[in-house]
């Protein structure tokens, strides 16, 4: 027997495809959508205004990374100086990706979003980020050939079931048109987690621990991985993708920390 729910439903899924052949969707029909599956936001859960994604109180919790930023790892530069366009990380050290663009500063907020997506495989969340990213930095116009998740050592993946970068991977390639590759880049040995490390701990953590296979001559790379910090683990396998000769690989991530010490 159908819920009245259920039949509501029906009838709006065929007035909408009614109306949306025609490319109109009345108002009143999104309303009804809106009023039956309220938006949540991504953060608390609390409804929020159509098409909002964050409620005002997580919204304000939020820093979204704008101008101006280092025009290599895209952290936030602290001075808004013309001549200064590089942090002072990026100008005492060469990294191995082309650059790197981010969508929010790392902080509760944003750590919290991020690990709905690692705790729970969230793709509507990890969709919305993407679409965010999209809309910020209109990476269509990098016209790559693959989107590369940053690998998790395959017993994690036995754990947890996934890969929580596959699952944002996967998202940003159905919004880009453009194909995930999982088999390129590989994680040849289990690390330990880069939390609590220095900056030198890090990149020894991860040091030979990537392997790339398969042909990538040529090609333009987008590295996907949830959060920036020193660019470790980033740079450690943009540096085995750039041996096997890509043309150029660039690095998003949802956040990324504010600068590292
Ligand atoms: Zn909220
Ligand atoms: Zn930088």
């Amino acid at each position: 027997m159908q819920t009245r729910r259920t039949q509501c439903l029906y009838v709006i899924i065929v007035l909408h495809s009614n109306f949306a052949e025609k490319n109109i969707v009345p108002k009143f029909l999104n309303l009804i959508i809106n009023w039956l599956f309220p938006e949540k936001c991504l953060i608390c859960n609390c409804e929020v205004f159509e098409k909002a994604v964050f409620c005002p109180k997580c919204f304000s919790a939020l820093t979204f990374i704008d101008r101006p930023i280092c025009q290599f790892c895209g952290k936030m530069l602290a001075l808004d100086i013309d001549d200064i366009t590089y942090c002072e990380t990026c100008m005492n050290s060469k990294n191995e990706f082309d650059f790197c663009r981010s969508l929010l500063v790392y902080n509760l907020f944003s750590k919290k979003l991020i690990m709905k997506i690692k705790k729970n495989a969230d793709r509507h969340i990890a969709k919305k980020c993407c679409s965010m990213i999209e809309m910020r930095y209109n990476l269509k116009s990098l016209q790559a050939d693959f989107i590369i998740p940053i690998p998790s050592h395959w017993t994690r993946v036995l754990k947890r079931g996934y890969n929580p970068a596959t699952i944002i991977a996967a998202e940003l390639s159905k919004i880009l048109q453009i194909p995930m590759n999982t088999k390129i880049l590989k994680r040849t040995r289990k690390t330990e987690y880069q939390k609590n490390k220095s900056i030198a701990e890090r990149k020894e953590n991860v040091k030979n621990a990537f392997s790339c296979s398969g042909n990538v001559s040529g090609k333009v790379i987008i590295l996907l991985d949830d959060v920036y910090t020193t660019g470790a683990t980033l740079n450690e396998c943009a540096k085995v993708i750039k041996s096997s000769e890509a043309k150029a690989i660039y690095c998003i991530t949802i956040a990324t920390t504010e600068n590292y010490s």
